[in-house]
């Protein structure tokens, strides 16, 4: 398996998020908003969330609904339980994971546990190719010590969130759009490379520190979507950083999103808009 790259990726663009709030007003950063769901196909929707003030965070997401794709849920520190409409639960904290595919519809409500401390983390929103858009629903959450991690560099740690990396196959694999979802923890000096197919999608999410992809420096609290070029990314830390980094295959099919509910027409959104509101949803 190849873990060395001849060419990396440039930045084509870096992105700072919007400050936003959602749920029952929970503050965030939309770091992937609407505007990039084609270029960043196929993936609809990244946001960071990072306070350590109750008030940004206590009120959390109280039911509702989602339709057609798959939300990830990375807790980087705090505790959210998790409720949905197909009989799941579980309590995500420090370094877990919640996988779920909306699939046909859930209802499903995300609550933090605690009333003091530091809640930061990543929801990210992949998209579900059309055949599979209606399929049932799958929930899995992984605790930090089930998520699968590689040693990387001289001394830096991958985890693997999905897709494979180095060797390591992630928690989570899907077979249409490909995903790699990684947790990169890169000590200052230290240089990580990513075979990545030139046809994938993919960006950088600093959250600590500083890296530098192809020349350019990208500091924390910035995406950096990277060019469809080359055959993988090398990233070198500058100083201690960690980021995310996610690619995927495109699937070239219509997006139509109306808040939770992301398909291919308008004709389908009305219907999960009907099916909600007759309790056939979830
Ligand atoms: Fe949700």
């Amino acid at each position: 398996m190849k873990t060395t790259v001849q060419q990396s990726r440039r930045v084509e663009r870096q992105v700072i998020g919007k400050e936003t709030s959602d749920g029952a007003g929970v503050r965030l950063t939309r770091v992937l908003t609407g505007d990039l769901q084609q270029r960043l196909d196929p993936f609809l929707m990244l946001d960071a969330f990072g306070s350590d003030n109750p008030d940004d965070y206590i009120a959390g997401f109280p039911d509702h609904p989602h339709r057609g794709f798959e939300t990830i849920t990375y807790m980087l520190a705090g505790r959210m339980l998790h409720k949905d409409s197909a009989g799941n639960q579980g309590l995500l904290e420090n370094g877990g994971m919640q996988w779920m595919t909306a699939g046909r519809g859930v209802i499903h409500s995300e609550i933090p546990q605690q009333e003091e401390g530091v809640m930061e983390g990543f929801q990210l929103w992949l998209n579900l190719p059309a055949k599979d858009k209606m399929q049932a629903p799958w929930y899995r959450d992984f605790a930090a010590a089930e998520l699968p991690r590689v040693k990387v560099g001289a001394g830096g740690t991958a985890i693997v969130l999905a897709g494979e990396s180095h060797g390591v196959t992630g928690a989570v694999t899907r077979e249409a759009t490909a995903p790699l979802y990684l947790d990169l923890h890169l000590p200052a000096g230290d240089q990580f490379a990513q075979p990545l197919a030139a046809d994938l999608n993919a960006f950088v999410y600093v959250y600590r520190g500083a890296v530098i992809i192809a020349g350019e420096t990208v500091p924390a609290g910035r995406m950096a979507i990277l060019a469809n070029e080359g055959d993988g990314v090398t990233i070198k830390a500058t100083e201690d950083a960690r980021l995310i980094l996610v690619a995927g295959r495109p699937l070239g099919e219509p997006i139509a999103q109306h808040g939770p509910f992301v398909m291919n027409t308008q004709e389908e959104i009305q219907q999960a808009f009907a099916d909600y509101r007759a309790g056939r949803l979830g």
